[in-house]
């Protein structure tokens, strides 16, 4: 039989059709539905001649309306000349059919107005260009709600039995909301309905097949706008929806036990952390916006990932260590469930009999103690550390099944994306740009607010907005705000005011979707996990490479001094141009492309350095050194690199001039370079590969150095004729 689905690729497709087109197609279809369910035992309603004027000049033109009488389980005839629906054919999706259908010919007109309720980013005026989004709204929507089966794994919660109770919740639920007209005064109903289980109230049912009577006036009230074709059953969505907001919103309480946050603090080594933050806040101060507890962020978020929690991806052998294969689920133990496990992963041994179980935890507190997991138990210890030390914190979840932290940064006055798996600190375009990812919902809950944040992490909101099939967008507005109000009935006038400033405030950040443009670090594809399991999630991105194309130009003291001097530190991310004395933090804002590099920190060897990306087999970087446009030619460069390789791994520098002159030099040594006199610009470049086993990556390493130095690991001195 056809599935859900089936069934939205066939309406979808539907409504790609012409107005006229459409109407026909839809008129018809309703007229053999509506005699198949009014008599349902007269065989003669069920059998449609293929050459017949009805189906040859209403249906076989409209794209859609075949699939959607196959979708019902109609049939070709033995005689190839009729369609038949078999009386033993069961009438639930012609009826989800007949529903959506119905649903679209007299809702348009409110779900226009229910979009433009939602972020003032979507009121543009509806344009041509929706139609180009059209075709991609068939894999969005299916993509939406393959996402929405499995997104319940990252809820922290989500347990399979809380699963099965919002499915039986959502059965005796009234199903409130399902007729669009119904929105203004229903989604209060919904919620209560669903938060207190009451009692069955059928009328919602009646309720959606009287409302659809004018499928005739379809043509004429043909939006210009493609809209989201929402879930078939979408009552039953909105309340799976609305579980999912309280399970998140009700977890969040959890960090805020003081013991809990007491123990948490004992895990963090604040003395070092601090000093390295303090040292790194010091040194650039006076150029950058950001403040002490941000740089601590930071450090926290380094320490985090590089020494104190694991990713785990199939865990080791418990027994042996030997690499393990999953091997389907297992049952919860009590002292799984006491910690909020409620799925546990079983994995055989490649090398021993012994079975290894890995419990996914959902308890904060447990997780300080195991420290490993996939993104949910990341962001969940992650959190809780965060509020340990003192910052507001807000759990984010991602409907595509992601999750992170986001934190409030006093400084800025505004909320900041963190990943702590991805060493992402305010790249919010990471996931769309970087991964790939076709987010539809993402909500931040924090123990007194819960926002739709969805906005900060498009560039693309037209598009988001027709893959939220999951609600209605004025029920998700109301629903967020009766959370949210809920949470904040007594709390003091002077917060109250704080938080509803917080909030405009982040309504008006998500307007600015045209301005923003994607950074270098937000290209990343994701940096958690094997390869193999980023390539499984489909999140490799569309191309790794990064190009910020940065050229250092000389400045006017640069050229006073008749000569360019260009140094990079690695332990403090830092480079200096002797010129201007200016700083520019970060690695990659100097190179004028890179493919495959990261700076990595081990916090356990106190090192750091750039490497290739993990699971990457090679990498490149370049920085350009450009005169053309103060008319100087070079006469001199005096260059200094440093690198190392392990094992097998190499790597190889070399130095090109726009003029094809090129030579390769040695690393860790100083160089006076006469041959480049009268080229105008150079590349530096470091070509990384090889390297053994799963680590090969760690094998090339560029600018190695202690934290703790200081020295500048490169060197780059242009000397003008
Ligand atoms: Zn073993």
């Amino acid at each position: 039989m056809a599935t859900a689905n089936n069934v939205e690729d066939c309406i979808v497709k539907l409504l790609e059709n012409e107005p006229p087109v459409y109407a026909n197609a839809v008129k018809t279809l309703l007229r053999i539905f509506n005699n198949i369910q009014q008599n349902q035992s007269v065989e003669k309603f069920r059998k449609l001649r293929l050459s017949s004027k009805v189906v040859s000049e209403n249906i076989l033109p409209a794209n859609g309306a075949m699939e959607c009488l196959f979708a019902c389980g109609f049939v070709e005839d033995d005689d190839s000349e009729h369609l038949v629906l078999p009386m033993s054919s069961n009438l639930s999706t012609l009826k989800s059919i007949c529903h959506q259908i119905q649903l679209r010919s007299s809702g348009d007109s409110h779900k226009q107005s229910s979009l433009l309720q939602s972020p003032p980013s979507t009121t543009g005026p509806p344009t041509a260009a929706n139609n180009s989004t059209a075709s991609t709204s068939t894999s969005a929507s299916t993509s939406a709600s393959a996402a929405s089966t499995s997104a319940a794994a990252s809820t922290p919660a989500a347990s399979s039995s809380s699963l099965a109770a919002s499915t039986s919740t959502a059965a005796s639920t009234p199903a409130a909301a399902s007729t669009p007209a119904a929105a203004s005064t229903s989604a209060a109903a919904s919620t209560s309905a669903a938060s207190s289980s009451s009692p069955a109230a059928s009328t919602s049912t009646a309720n959606i097949t009287s409302k659809s009577s004018a499928p005739a006036n379809a043509a004429a009230k043909w939006p210009k706008w493609k809209f989201p074709v929402l879930t078939p059953n979408i009552a039953l969505s909105e309340v799976q929806f609305y579980h999912k907001l309280k399970v998140s919103f009700d977890h969040v309480l959890l960090y805020e036990d003081i013991q809990l946050q007491a123990k948490a603090l004992q895990y963090i080594p604040k003395d070092y952390l601090s000093q390295t933050a303090d040292r790194k806040y010091k040194q650039v101060k006076s150029t950058t916006k950001f403040d002490y507890a941000d740089f601590y962020l930071i450090e926290l978020m380094d320490w985090f990932r590089d020494d104190f929690f694991r990713w785990v991806n199939k865990p080791d052998c418990d027994l042996c260590k030997g690499k393990t294969q999953h091997a389907g689920m297992g049952k919860p133990s009590s002292e799984d469930l006491r910690y909020g496990a409620g799925r546990v992963e079983i994995y055989k041994c490649s090398q021993c009999p012994h079975i290894t179980r890995f419990p996914r935890y959902n308890d904060p507190g447990k997780l300080l103690e195991t420290r490993r997991g996939r993104c949910g138990e990341w962001a969940n210890c992650f959190t809780l550390l965060c509020r340990a030390s003192g910052y507001e914190a807000r759990y984010v979840l991602d409907w595509t099944d992601h999750v992170w932290t986001e934190v409030f940064s006093t400084s800025q006055q505004r909320w900041l994306h963190c990943d702590p798996g991805e060493k992402a600190l305010d790249k919010p375009l990471r996931y769309e740009a970087g991964w790939g990812k076709k987010l539809t919902y993402v909500v931040a809950f924090s123990k007194d607010d819960i926002n739709d944040v969805t906005w900060r992490y498009s560039a693309h909101h037209q598009d988001l907005i027709l893959r939220r099939t999951s609600c209605r967008e004025s029920w998700l507005i109301k629903v967020l705000k009766q959370l949210r109000d809920e949470r904040q009935k007594g709390m003091s006038s002077e917060l109250l005011r704080i938080h509803q400033l917080r909030l405009i405030k982040e309504g008006a950040e998500f307007i600015f979707e045209k301005t923003k443009t994607v950074s270098a670090g937000e290209m990343m594809s994701r940096q958690t996990g094997s390869l193999e399991w980023r390539q499984a999630r489909g999140e490799m991105g569309q191309s790794a490479k990064v190009t910020p194309h940065h050229t250092f130009t000389p400045s006017s003291t640069d050229l006073a001094q008749g000569h360019m001097k260009v140094t990079y530190c690695a332990s403090t991310n830092t480079y200096i141009l002797s010129g201007s004395q200016v700083k520019t933090h970060d690695w990659e804002t100097g190179v004028y492309e890179s493919e495959n590099m990261m700076r990595n920190v081990e916090v356990d060897w106190n090192m750091v350095y750039l490497a290739r990306t993990k699971g990457s087999t090679s990498a490149s970087v370049t920085w350009l050194f450009d005169l053309s446009s103060s008319g100087k030619t070079i006469k001199e460069l005096i260059i200094s690199v440093s690198s190392a390789t392990f094992h097998t791994g190499s790597i190889r520098w070399s130095v090109e001039a726009e003029d094809g002159k090129q030579m390769d030099i040695k690393p860790n040594m100083t160089h006076k370079l006469t041959n480049f006199s009268g080229s105008k610009s150079v590349k530096l470049c470091a070509h990384l590969a090889a390297g053994a086993g799963a680590d090969a990556w760690q094998h090339t390493q560029l600018f190695r150095q202690s934290r703790d130095d200081t020295s500048s690991t490169l060197l780059v001195d242009v000397i003008f004729n």
